[in-house]
């Protein structure tokens, strides 16, 4: 089975082939930093116009790289959701038209499954059911993944996302856009002891996140005049770092027969996170999973992947399927319970 993937869910846009036995045949990747570096941010409408000029090209850079034709694909898989509207419906549109035009399915794949899978494309080992920390710019989740379509969300973040954090105080110390790795560049030369930050939800009874209060913190720090930008990085990292690491202590405490303690979305792609969780997941005596960087954030063979999950679970979907701002893993966890926090 060969599936091609499509992602613009946000302001990266690429396409992939990829087979059932985890062969990566091609994938491209155009991002746009460059587009969006001058506002210190994704702006939505930019976005979504770099991905109607750019994804019918990688598609056929794509098939070109692996030799093939739209012909040899069995399915085509696109993002449907979540994410910016306008770049959503780009991919979604064009993978349509392609299922179309070929005759062969449609595969909807939700993005945050593609993140939540892609370590089983890494690793043909990584077995059902796992306790995945997704962590990336637009959510911070722990999850029991049952299997494709199968998830149970154990905790969210109350307020913003781990990689929105990074992204905020890479902008408030003027590291530069995207804001992650330069906080974690700019980390690797700074003191983590050096500036007093919170933990918040550290030690509460539910497996919750929170990162507004951090961020805050940061600015308070900045302005207090007194700490190197370094300092602050490393101080900050750590923080997260800690944060992250208490509360997915606390959902290990909580589910059974889990296979292995997983890590995927883009914050995945940090050092220090990589390494805290690897610790974590020795002393429970579990496999740690992290897919390699490249394949943390955003990427076409992720999707390309969940696709082949799907395509083997029979799971394809109507050409009249909606394009979707939001559409969580877990529907029955839509609202935080706030019980706890
Ligand atoms: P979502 O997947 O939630 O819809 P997204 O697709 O925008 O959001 P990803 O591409 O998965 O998010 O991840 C991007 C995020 O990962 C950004 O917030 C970025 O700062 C963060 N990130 C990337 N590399 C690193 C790093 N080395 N250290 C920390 N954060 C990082
Ligand atoms: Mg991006
Ligand atoms: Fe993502």
């Amino acid at each position: 089975t060969v599936i091609l993937g499509l992602e613009s869910s946000c302001d990266e846009t690429a396409a992939a082939l990829v087979t059932h036995d985890r062969r990566i045949l091609a994938h491209k990747l155009a991002g746009q930093e460059a587009h969006h570096a001058p506002y210190g941010g994704v702006v939505p409408e930019i976005a979504a116009r770099a991905h109607v000029e750019m994804l019918a090209p990688l598609v056929e850079a794509t098939l070109d790289e692996a030799h093939m034709t739209l012909a040899q694909v069995d399915a085509i898989a696109a993002t449907a959701g979540p994410g910016l509207i306008g770049g959503v419906m780009v991919g979604l549109v064009t993978g349509k038209a392609l299922a179309l035009a070929s005759g062969k399915p449609l595969i909807a794949v939700n993005h945050l499954e593609g993140h939540a899978l892609s370590p089983r494309l890494a690793d043909p080992e990584l077995r059902f059911p796992y306790l995945l920390l997704l962590v990336s710019g637009g959510h911070c989740q722990l999850l029991l993944v049952k299997g494709a379509g199968r998830y149970r969300r154990l905790a969210t973040t109350i307020d913003d996302a781990a990689g929105e954090a990074f992204d905020k105080t890479a902008k408030l110390l003027d590291l530069g856009f995207p804001g992650g790795p330069a906080v974690e560049r700019t980390a690797a030369k700074g003191d983590a002891d050096a500036v007093p930050l919170p933990r918040p939800l550290v030690g509460s009874r539910e497996p919750h996140f929170s990162f507004a209060g951090l961020k805050s913190a940061v600015l308070r720090a900045r302005d207090a005049g007194k700490y190197r930008p370094e300092d602050i990085a490393a101080s900050f990292q750590q923080a997260v770092v800690d944060c992250l690491i208490d509360r997915t202590t606390r959902a290990l405490d909580r589910v059974d027969g889990v296979t292995a303690l997983v890590v995927a979305g883009g914050v995945a792609a940090n050092g220090a996170v990589r390494g805290a969780l690897q610790q974590l997941a020795g002393a429970h005596g579990l496999p740690f999973i992290a897919p390699p960087q490249w394949l943390c954030t955003d990427n076409a063979a992720m999707i390309a992947w969940a696709g082949v999950e799907r395509h083997a679970a029979g799971l394809t979907d109507p050409l009249d399927t909606p394009a979707r701002a939001r559409w969580p893993l877990d529907p029955d966890a839509e609202r935080v319970r706030g019980a706890g926090v």
